[in-house]
């Protein structure tokens, strides 16, 4: 049921997303106000994304009689995590249009094509160094420093498969932490990268048509607790050119990869001003979810015009805003918002709490400053 590249999905169209966790809920709630049917597909029963879906396909991400049928029943897909199993996502390129690319997924899935492919856009990183076992490890330390941390290549995030090294004595612990002595076939398995003494951290994300428009939300700046982002303001406090120069390497990324949607690139600030560039996903992103009180185009919004052909507008931001995750028992906090009317409240349907469990956000919004 692809359709022609040219012609926007109709509203009544249907909107596939592959996964369903919150990222394809807020996906969903944004296809509905364009009017787009919504139908959502992975292994959890009684997800975010299901309870808001129009239609939900509970099945295995290797269940290629499910995949057919969701790719026969939707117009177009996207999907809401970058750790699609590479396999899905060729099966169902192979049936209908899937934006962004395949090559997209890939790139963002290992750390090492990701950072070869910063180098090839021309944007800098953190010094890295391939890791397969624990001798390259002791050799790359020789070149690599300490302080540095050890990060598995795939299926890492939130700072799960990481282990940070402050003498190179850290190194038989710091591998065994991210399951080097069970490595096998998957290579490379890590990566090692020199520890940033950075200012700030900021991310900002891209978007790009099916004509090849591209679009840029201002950088967030973020803060991480326990490896996991915590809060992302709007402004950023850096320079309007260093946050020019961010949107420059997200568009270039964006184009380099030919995709349609979104890319959201993570970036150090160094104390000289450097960006580098720490990772990228090609998907919503949790440090853009100011844009849904921001006063503009919301990241959501904006990937569902994408992937249904439609024209992207300009973000636009008339407040300031910080994000702040609801985490595990970050709950708790959540009478004391509900109170509060400069807070928006969003929260992701999820029964259960659980320490480290993304539960919901809340934008706080400010009159504009600047
Ligand atoms: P990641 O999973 O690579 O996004 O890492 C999670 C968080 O760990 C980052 O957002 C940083 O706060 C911190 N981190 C990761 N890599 C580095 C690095 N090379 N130098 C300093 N901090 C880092």
């Amino acid at each position: 049921m692809s359709m022609a590249a040219s012609t926007p999905l109709s509203p009544g169209a249907t909107i596939g997303i592959l996964g369903n966790g919150q990222l394809g809920r807020m996906l969903c709630l944004a296809a509905a106000r364009l009017g787009y049917r919504t139908h959502v597909y992975g292994p959890d029963r009684d997800s975010p994304a299901e309870q808001v879906a129009t239609v939900a396909t509970v099945a295995a991400y290797d269940d290629e009689a499910a995949l057919a049928a969701f790719a026969d029943a939707v117009d177009v897909i996207t999907f809401e995590f970058e750790n699609v199993p590479a396999q899905a996502a060729a099966f169902l390129a192979a049936h209908t249009d899937v934006r962004p690319s395949w090559r997209a997924l890939e790139v963002a899935q290992d750390r090492t094509k990701e950072k070869t492919f910063f180098a090839e856009i021309g944007a800098a990183t953190p010094p890295w160094r391939p890791i397969d076992s624990l001798d390259d490890l002791k050799t790359a330390l020789n070149t690599i420093k300490p302080p540095a941390i050890l990060k598995t290549a795939r299926l890492g995030y939130d700072g799960k498969g990481q282990a940070k090294i402050t003498n190179a004595s850290d190194a038989d612990s710091a591998w065994k932490t991210i399951g080097g002595e069970a490595v096998s076939s998957t290579r490379p398995y890590a990566i090692l990268e020199g520890f940033v003494d950075f200012t700030r951290e900021i991310s900002v994300i891209a978007a790009r048509s099916r004509d090849g428009a591209t679009v840029c939300f201002e950088p967030t700046e973020n803060v991480h607790t326990n490896h996991m982002l915590a809060t992302s303001t709007v402004p950023a406090a850096i320079s309007s050119a260093i946050a020019a120069t961010a949107c420059d390497i997200a568009v270039r990324a964006a184009v380099a990869l030919d995709l349609v949607g979104l890319l959201a690139v993570e970036m150090f600030v160094a104390p000289d001003g450097t960006l580098l560039c720490n990772e990228m996903a090609p998907r919503p992103h949790n440090s853009g979810h100011w844009t849904m009180d921001g006063g503009g185009c919301d990241q959501f919004e904006m990937l569902v015009r994408a992937a249904a052909g439609l024209p992207l507008v300009t973000p636009m931001r008339t407040v300031d805003v910080t994000m702040i995750n609801l985490v595990g028992d970050g709950i708790e906090d959540l009478e004391r918002y509900y109170t509060d009317p400069t807070a928006r409240v969003h929260l992701y349907g999820k029964a259960h709490a659980r320490a480290g469990r993304k539960m919901g956000h809340v934008n706080i919004v400010r009159l504009k400053k600047s």
